[in-house]
């Protein structure tokens, strides 16, 4: 794994609340000078080899809860499935296949392919209920 991706990745362990691609180059420009293009680039990178999840609603990106991240550098394809509140933004990482199970079975003119997707459920979580 790249330097730029353990950074990206780093800064997502420490904030556990999730962080915008700007808020997360503001943060690695203060000990390093880097390119936004930089910080997008592996975002991308993080985010296709599942290591990362972006939320819709908040475009924010958090670290992925399934599986130990800081230790491995390995691609981790998985069915992202997040809980994202409508009042405050808290993210949660759903560990559930559920939705994989249900979602491959759903026709699709457009033959679409189930086997990959991100769901993202957006409510209100317990602090906010
Ligand atoms: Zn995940
Ligand atoms: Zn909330």
């Amino acid at each position: 794994m790249s330097d730029n991706n353990k950074l990206v990745l780093n800064s997502l362990k420490i904030n556990p609340k999730g962080l915008t691609a700007y808020k997360i180059l503001n943060l690695l420009q203060k000990s390093k000078s880097i390119q936004p293009m930089t910080v997008y680039r592996a975002l991308k990178n993080l985010t296709k080899n599942g290591l990362i999840h972006k939320t819709n609603k908040n475009k924010t990106f958090h670290l992925c809860n399934t599986v130990h991240v800081c230790n491995t550098t390995e691609a981790h394809e998985h069915n992202a499935v997040l809980a994202v509140c409508n009042d405050c933004g808290v993210a949660e990482e759903l560990k559930t296949d559920l939705f994989s199970k249900a979602i491959k079975n759903i026709k699709s003119k457009k033959r679409f392919n189930f086997n990959n997707f991100n769901l993202e459920i957006t409510t209100t979580c317990k602090e906010c209920y």
